[in-house]
């Protein structure tokens, strides 16, 4: 089906031993759209995407991948998890590797691509992240922002349907997370699937098509930036927002 949402989270629940820690989520997600999720610490936001890529195993509800369920199959779970990339708040570069070889050596293990097809798109995307000048460099020699711009053109070598990212900035010291955040954007406009976790509001006005409101393991409160940013509904989304006027 044409309009069928990319992804779709159904009923998802999460808990931890006797602690539900999501419950009753419900999320579609379509092909080229930008949802940014907020909300305060603890209210679920990594847990959710970290069930949404599969790091958890939801304890109940579904996720569907093109219609299709992804948790009743494992033909599909392992076509799905290469669809899904993630960028984590701590980077994850490989620190033994080169900048060239973090980008090239996951094409070549998970993708099978040969060493001249996995450089040229590795040095395409590092270009596109403004880091082609880096690629011999090891991570450790790199700032934050820099990181994590490899970081970025790591996933996005995979070819991912969608990019999940978690709190992507808020490890960079404050003069690197424009240029991240600049990187991302141009990443939205390309028509790329992005969820992002951010605390970075202005930012999540700007770029999403629709934001999410987390509180307490459930989505309070969803709708366009316009809406949440300039119009929220409920009690807990104002209070929220407002430490952030
Ligand atoms: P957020 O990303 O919004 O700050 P998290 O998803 O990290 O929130 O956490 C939501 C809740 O789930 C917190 O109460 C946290 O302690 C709990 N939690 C997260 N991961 C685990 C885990 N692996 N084991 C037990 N509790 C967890
Ligand atoms: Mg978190």
């Amino acid at each position: 089906m044409a309009n069928e949402p990319l992804i779709q989270v159904k009923n998802l629940k999460k808990a931890f031993g006797n602690h539900e820690v999501l419950t009753n989520i419900n999320l579609d997600v379509n092909a080229g759209e930008v949802v940014s999720i907020i909300g305060r610490s603890g209210s679920g936001k990594s847990t959710l995407l970290r069930n949404i890529n599969l790091l958890e195993t939801p304890t109940g509800g579904d996720i569907l991948f093109h219609g299709k369920s992804i948790l009743s199959d494992e033909e599909k779970l392992s076509t799905y998890r290469a669809k899904v990339g993630m960028v984590f708040q701590s980077f994850n570069l490989f620190n033994n590797m080169t900048v060239l070889q973090n980008v090239m050596v996951p094409q070549q293990t998970v993708l099978k691509r040969d060493a001249a097809t996995a450089k040229a798109h590795a040095l395409d995307l590092l270009k596109q992240v403004g880091m082609d000048p880096f690629i011999a460099a090891k991570p450790d020699q790199l700032s934050g922002g820099q990181e994590q711009r490899v970081a970025i053109a790591r996933a996005e070598a995979m070819d991912p349907e969608v990019l999940l990212f978690d709190e992507p900035t808020s490890a960079l010291d404050p003069e690197m997370v424009d240029d991240v955040l600049n990187t991302m954007t141009a990443l939205a406009h390309t028509g790329l699937t992005m969820i992002i976790v951010t605390h970075e509001m202005a930012f999540a006005r700007e770029v999403s098509d629709r934001v999410v409101f987390m509180n307490n393991g459930v989505i309070a409160e969803a709708g366009t930036p316009d809406q949440i940013f300039g119009d929220p509904q409920q009690p807990e989304t104002k209070e929220f927002l407002k430490r952030y006027l």
